[in-house]
């Protein structure tokens, strides 16, 4: 099944302003991070907070809004979440506790809770899971690369940075530079490459921007959990929703030699089917090459 199992997929944008002025994209993940903490679903979020070094993340126990706000916003580097997964727990007493992750750190998590070698009452304490998106990674030394010998702009003027339509785009000093994403891959870290998971199929929600128009997100509902936290978040208003039939793919043929335009839940099928491609390809190389694979990480 195209992006692994799941209840429900929507289109949605948060109508709180102050979150889609941070957000990456709809702000799906900050406002139902808000919505969950005000509601007690939560008392706690593990996210990716500002650090010292310019756009190198902190994994971040955020316990307030403001929390939350201040880590919106992607970065295109490892924020190694799990690791303070037991300070939460253990140091600061939370109950119930959202991580926020990579397809990888959402596997992590779950595997967690399914073998808590050495995480004794860490399962019982993660009340939600909310994956991002994930086409490949870089080490931070990787990014600051493709920032400033490719980009040419100073790593820490830098306001946003984005990657869509086969563009790596970051945003500084209000002007635009966007490279060929081409560029970047020799930057990416080696371990993405026998990665299959795009759309973060073991979470309770996963988001991304793939299928929908700049300023949404795309949005699957995979367990009751994340379904009922959802229909409750949409009952009080705090999205705007969209059905993904809106961003259909046109039904007109293509110009003669050209491909057909995939748009919406086509295009996020494409590219799910590209990285899971990708990964087998490499995985039957290391594996021709005597190295050692795990065939349960592809699926
Ligand atoms: C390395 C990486 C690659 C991505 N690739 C794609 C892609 O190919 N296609 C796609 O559609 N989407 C991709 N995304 C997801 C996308 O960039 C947005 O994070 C997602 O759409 C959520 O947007 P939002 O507006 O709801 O989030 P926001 O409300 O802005 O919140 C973003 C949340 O993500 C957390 N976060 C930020 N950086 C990281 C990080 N490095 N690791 C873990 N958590 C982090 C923040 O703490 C915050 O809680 C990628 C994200 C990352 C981190
Ligand atoms: S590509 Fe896979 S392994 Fe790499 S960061 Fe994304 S989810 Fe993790």
């Amino acid at each position: 099944m195209p992006f692994g199992t799941y209840k429900e997929v929507m289109a949605l944008k948060a109508k709180d302003s102050k979150i889609t002025g941070v957000s990456q994209d709809g702000g799906v993940v900050t406002a139902l991070l808000c919505y969950a903490l005000d509601k007690g679903v939560i008392d706690g979020a593990l996210v990716a907070g500002k650090g010292e070094t310019p756009w190198l993340p902190k994994p971040t126990i955020a316990t307030t809004k403001e929390e939350i706000m201040a880590a919106a916003g992607t970065k295109y580097t490892i924020n190694p979440v799990v690791s303070v997964i037991k300070d939460a727990v253990r140091e600061q007493g939370l109950e119930k506790l959202a991580v926020v992750g990579t397809p990888c750190q959402i596997y992590a998590v779950q595997k967690m809770r399914l073998y808590p070698v050495g995480a004794r009452h860490i399962p019982d304490k993660i009340a939600l899971t909310i994956g991002i998106f994930c086409t490949e990674n870089f080490s931070y030394a990787g990014l600051r690369t493709i920032i400033e010998d490719h980009c040419k702009v100073p790593v820490d003027s830098v306001t946003k940075m984005e990657i869509g339509g086969g563009k790596f785009k970051v945003k500084a000093a209000g002007k635009e530079v966007a490279i060929p994403i081409k560029e970047t891959h020799k930057y990416e870290q080696e371990g993405c490459h026998v990665c299959s998971d795009l759309t973060a199929e073991f979470a309770d929600i996963s988001t991304g921007s793939i299928g929908t128009p700049e300023g949404w997100s795309t949005v699957f509902t995979r367990t009751t959990k994340g379904k009922d936290l959802l229909a409750k978040a949409l009952a009080d208003g705090i999205f705007e929703k969209k059905s993904m039939d809106e961003f259909k793919s046109p039904t007109a043929p293509p110009a003669p030699g050209k491909k057909p335009i995939k748009t919406g839940l086509d295009l996020l099928e494409q590219m799910d089917k590209q990285k899971k491609d990708k990964a087998k390809k490499t995985f039957d190389e290391r594996k021709a090459m005597g190295l050692f694979v795990t065939p349960e990480i592809l699926y």
